[in-house]
C-alpha cells in the first residue's frame, strides 16, 4: 500500500541532508561545548555556526538567537519573560484567539497570576488586522504576541503592518513563527519583530530543538538557571547535534525558498481545486490567498472528521483533524470555533498539510482516495441527503 504522509503542521521527516550534518556531533565530537579543550571547541564552533545560520534567514544578528529546548519553550519564555521583566510598566497582553495552546496556556497561567490577556477575535478566514492591535493596545500594554501563521487553518497574519504599531506604540512583539520558518520569507529587521519563536522538526529538522530570536536591547530574565550557556539566559549543557541539525534544517528550507513555496503552493493548489471538484459540500477552512504553502484544511459537512482520519489512515494517508480529540476531549478546535463554524461542521474537518517529501502522485492518490471514503460515510450518515 501507498504511504503517503500529510501531517507535516504535526512534525515533518528528518532531511537526510540534515542527519548527515548531524552526525559527526552525535559519533566523534561529543565534547562539552563549554569546555576549553579542543573537543569542547569543536562542540562549540558546530553551535556557533548554527546560530549564524538562524541569524542569517531572519535577518538578525548572531547574538540574538537562542537556542531553546522546542518551540513550546520559545513561547513559553518570551510570554512569561516580558511579564517578569516590564512588570512596572504594565501587565496587559495582547494575543488572538486562535493561537497555539503552548501561547494560549502560557497566557491562562499568567491570568491567574493577575496578568490581564486581551484575545482578539479573527474574522471567518482566521486574520486579525493591524487597526484591531492599535485599539487594543493600552499604556499598561507590555506585549503583543501574534502568530505568523496559524498551525490550523494556515492563514497568515500581516505581521508587518502590526509590527510596526508595535514599534510605534513602543510595545514589545513577539511572534510563534513555528509555522512561518521555511515556508514564507521572514525578516525581523524589516518587521519589525521583537521576539520570535521557532522549531526545528517543522522545518525537516530534528525535534526537541527550538530557537528564540530576541531583539538586541530587550533583556529577558534567565528562564531556566544554572550554568553561563546561551549567554546565561537558557542554562543547561547544549544538545549540540540538535541545533547544528536545526542550523542546517533552517538553512536547507530556507535556500531556495521562492521556489520551493511555490511548488508546495502549486500541489496545494491542485488537492483544494481537485477535492473541491470531485467533494460536494465542502468549505474550505481558512484564508484563500494568504495561506500558507502546505496547508489544506477542509470541513466536509455530514461526517465526522474522526471517520475520515481512521479510514484515509486504512488507506496508507496521515492527516489529521481540527478537533482536540487527542486531548481526550470532544470538543471541537478553538480554531474552527474562532473563525465561526458550527460545532457540527468544525467536528467533519480534516487537515492535509504537505512537506519538502510531498509528490504530485502523493496528490493525485488523495484525490483518487478521500472523495471515495467521503461518498461512503455520506452514505451511512442519518444527516446526509443529497
Ligand atoms: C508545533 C507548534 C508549536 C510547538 O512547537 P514544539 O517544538 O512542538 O514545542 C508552537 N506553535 C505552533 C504554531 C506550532 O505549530
Amino acid at each position: 500500500m501507498r504511504k503517503v504522509y500529510l501531517d507535516n503542521a504535526a512534525t515533518t521527516a528528518l532531511s537526510p541532508k540534515v542527519l548527515e550534518k548531524m552526525m559527526p556531533y552525535l559519533t566523534g565530537i561529543y565534547g562539552n561545548a563549554s569546555s576549553p579543550h579542543s573537543f569542547g571547541q569543536e562542540a562549540r564552533r558546530g553551535v556557533e555556526n548554527a546560530r549564524s545560520q538562524v541569524a542569517k534567514v531572519l535577518n538578525a544578528l548572531s547574538e540574538e538567537i537562542i537556542f531553546t529546548g522546542c518551540g513550546t519553550e520559545s513561547d513559553n519564555t518570551a510570554l512569561i519573560g516580558v511579564v517578569e521583566r516590564y512588570a512596572k510598566k504594565g501587565n496587559h497582553i495582547i494575543t488572538t484567539n486562535i493561537e497555539h495552546h503552548a501561547i494560549l496556556h502560557t497566557c491562562e497561567a499568567l491570568e491567574k497570576k493577575g496578568v490581564e490577556v486581551t484575545y482578539l477575535p479573527v474574522d471567518e478566514n482566521g486574520m486579525v488586522t493591524a487597526e484591531q492591535v492599535a485599539e487594543a493596545i493600552t499604556d499598561k500594554t507590555i506585549l503583543v504576541s501574534i502568530m505568523f501563521a496559524n498551525n490550523e487553518v494556515g492563514t497568515i497574519m500581516p505581521i508587518a503592518e502590526i509590527g510596526k504599531i508595535c514599534r510605534e506604540r513602543g510595545v514589545i512583539f513577539h511572534t510563534d513563527a513555528v509555522q512561518a520558518v521555511g515556508h514564507v520569507p521572514i525578516d525581523v529587521k524589516e518587521m519589525n519583530i521583537d521576539l520570535l519563536s521557532l522549531s526545528a522538526h517543522k522545518f525537516h529538522g530534528p525535534k526537541g530543538v527550538g530557537a528564540l530570536y530576541m531583539r538586541k536591547g530587550i533583556r529577558l530574565p534567565a528562564y531556566i538557571m544554572g550554568g553561563a550557556q546561551e549567554r546565561k539566559r537558557r542554562a543547561g549543557t547544549e544538545n549540540v547535534a540538535g541545533i547544528v541539525g536545526l542550523g542546517a534544517a533552517v538553512e536547507l528550507a530556507c535556500e531556495n525558498l521562492e521556489e520551493s513555496a511555490a511548488r508546495m503552493t502549486a500541489l496545494r493548489n491542485k488537492l483544494i481545486d481537485g477535492l473541491k471538484e470531485r467533494i460536494p459540500e465542502i468549505k474550505l477552512n481558512g484564508h484563500p490567498t494568504m495561506r500558507l504553502p502546505n496547508n489544506v484544511n477542509y470541513s466536509i459537512r455530514y461526517i465526522e472528521g474522526e471517520s475520515i482520519l481512521l479510514m484515509l489512515d486504512m488507506h496508507g494517508i496521515a492527516a489529521s483533524s481540527g478537533s482536540a480529540c487527542t486531548s481526550g476531549s470532544l470538543d471541537p478546535s478553538h480554531v474552527l470555533l474562532a473563525l465561526g463554524l458550527s460545532h457540527e461542521i468544525a467536528h467533519g474537518s480534516v487537515r492535509l498539510t504537505l512537506g519538502d517529501d510531498t509528490t504530485e502522485e502523493d496528490i493525485d492518490y488523495v484525490l483518487e482516495v478521500l472523495p471515495k471514503i467521503a461518498e461512503r460515510l455520506r452514505a451511512m450518515s442519518p444527516l446526509y441527503h443529497g
